[in-house]
């Protein structure tokens, strides 16, 4: 056979080498003997390659052919996916997070009560349920106060105090920092009460009263 008939061959068998990827084939021309051995489609490597030789023409090697390792492959989009994931997660974490204080019926509402005002938002439930630190803030007080028997206030990032009164005991101690929904303390009936439940205050930066059913409300963490 002549060259030129080799080279086609060759091109021929270096082209069925990657396609048939997997196998390893001895294939015989005239008396050229072609032997490739590849294990790329399982490893992505490939493995054995031989050296063709052809009478009368120089040795020719098949370059290796490496193809896509066939196990899970990351690709642009799935990248794109979580960096966009981790974004949205950076995000969030920097929104204030803001959760209900304590499971529970309403039972007195911010406003006019018996000739008096009533600066909390009173939630009766259980001696001994859970009470959670509506935000991420620091304690400022865990102790006894006047007419809440025991108390907590809660100083929040943005200047906001949260009081939390009449409670059964509490579970953080002043200067500690908590976290959104982190249990605080526990409903309780002590101090001037008429049974189990939690007066709940909102304090604003400046010192002024809120309503703190309307507070929670505005941040999603109201009572239905
Ligand atoms: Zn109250």
């Amino acid at each position: 056979m002549s060259g030129r008939r080799g080279r086609r061959t060759l091109s021929a068998l270096a082209g069925g080498a990657t396609l048939a990827a997997g196998l390893s084939p001895t294939v015989q021309d005239d008396r050229t003997v072609v032997h490739v051995a590849y294990d790329a489609v399982t490893t992505g490597h490939s493995t054995g390659l031989s050296a063709i030789r052809i009478p009368g023409e120089p040795a020719v090697l098949i370059q290796p052919v490496v193809l896509a390792p066939a196990g899970p492959t990351v690709d642009g989009s799935a990248l794109a996916k979580a960096a966009q994931l981790a974004e949205r997660r950076a995000v969030e974490s920097r929104i204030p997070r803001t959760v209900r204080p304590v499971a529970g019926i309403i039972t007195s509402n911010f406003g006019a009560r018996w000739g008096t005002t009533h600066y909390g938002l009173d939630i009766a439930n259980s001696v001994g349920t859970p009470i959670r630190s509506v935000a991420d803030g620091v304690v400022i007080d865990a102790g006894p106060a006047s007419g809440f028997g025991l108390w907590v206030r809660v100083r929040l990032e943005d200047g906001t105090t949260t009081v939390y009164g009449h409670i059964n005991r509490y579970l953080v101690r002043t200067g500690q920092r908590v976290r959104a929904g982190q249990v605080i303390a526990e409903v309780g009936n002590r101090g001037i009460s008429t049974g189990p439940h939690l007066h709940f205050e909102v304090i604003d930066a400046r010192g002024n009263r809120l309503d703190p059913l309307a507070w929670l409300n505005a941040r999603g963490a109201g009572y239905a």
